[in-house]
């Protein structure tokens, strides 16, 4: 049976599921990433779940085309609740949607207790990487890892985390940034910022050109504009 071919994104999401996990890939669409790690046999089961009916059943199939059924479950449903007790999930990987979105799911998971506080997360959020990071704080997850890749023109943040016993603190710096991104630069990191620093110019000459200025949001605006140029200089 053919390989499944993970997409550069997929691949280094791929790279921060631990060994051996029992993986709940939630929004999985096609199911790529459960099917390419038990393919790999880097992992021996998973759970795919999906609350769309074509990606479900587009799950459905990809799963059934490399005869994969009895490694990896596919299961319609909200977020986490398609995951069971008896799953014994060890590692959880949301990817390719909203920040907001990945920790309304976590929330919701935390609250229903469907998730153990055990399992380790790898999140891709497409946007909204400090509202994700913030949540994890406050729910005590220790961000243990973070990778920032381009594909197709477009940036994606990567951010792995672990429960932690104790409480765990970020500055807004590494909330906004990213603790590990910060302490390595890298070129993706500078032209993430750099788009972002465009998007900040643009709206600072919309309200300047405003007949009554919001002098607070500009004086908002321009304090984002100064950190991210003395972040990335
Ligand atoms: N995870 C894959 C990836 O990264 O390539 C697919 C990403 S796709 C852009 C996002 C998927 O998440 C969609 O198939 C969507 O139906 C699914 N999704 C959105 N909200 C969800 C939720 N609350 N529970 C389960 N799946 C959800």
């Amino acid at each position: 049976m053919e390989s499944v071919q993970l997409s550069k994104r997929l691949e280094r999401v791929a790279a921060y599921i631990p060994e051996n996990a029992r993986l709940a890939d939630i929004g999985s669409d096609h199911a790529y990433l459960p099917c390419a790690l038990v393919q790999r046999k880097a992992i021996s089961f998973a759970v795919a779940g999906e609350v769309v009916k074509g990606p479900f059943e587009k799950a459905l199939n990809e799963v059934k085309l490399r005869n994969l059924e009895n490694q990896i479950e596919v299961r319609f449903g909200d977020g986490v609740e398609v995951i069971q007790l008896d799953d014994q999930i060890t590692a959880i990987s949301i990817c390719g949607m909203g920040g907001a979105l990945i920790r309304d799911i976590l929330d919701r998971g935390l609250s229903q207790k469907k998730l153990s506080r055990t399992e380790t997360l790898v999140l891709q959020p497409n946007v909204g990487e400090k509202t994700l990071r913030t949540f994890l704080m406050n729910q005590s997850y220790k961000i243990i890892a973070e990778e920032i890749v381009e594909e197709n023109d477009k940036i994606y943040e990567i951010i792995v985390a672990e429960p932690s016993s104790e409480s765990v603190t970020y500055t807004d710096h590494e909330l906004t940034f990213g603790l590990f991104l910060l302490s390595n630069k890298t070129a993706v990191f500078k032209k993430k910022w750099l788009q972002e620093l465009d998007k900040l110019h643009y709206i600072l000459a919309q309200l300047n050109k405003s007949a009554q200025p919001d002098t607070d949001k500009q004086a908002k605006i321009n304090k984002e504009i100064t950190i991210i140029k003395e972040t990335i200089q």
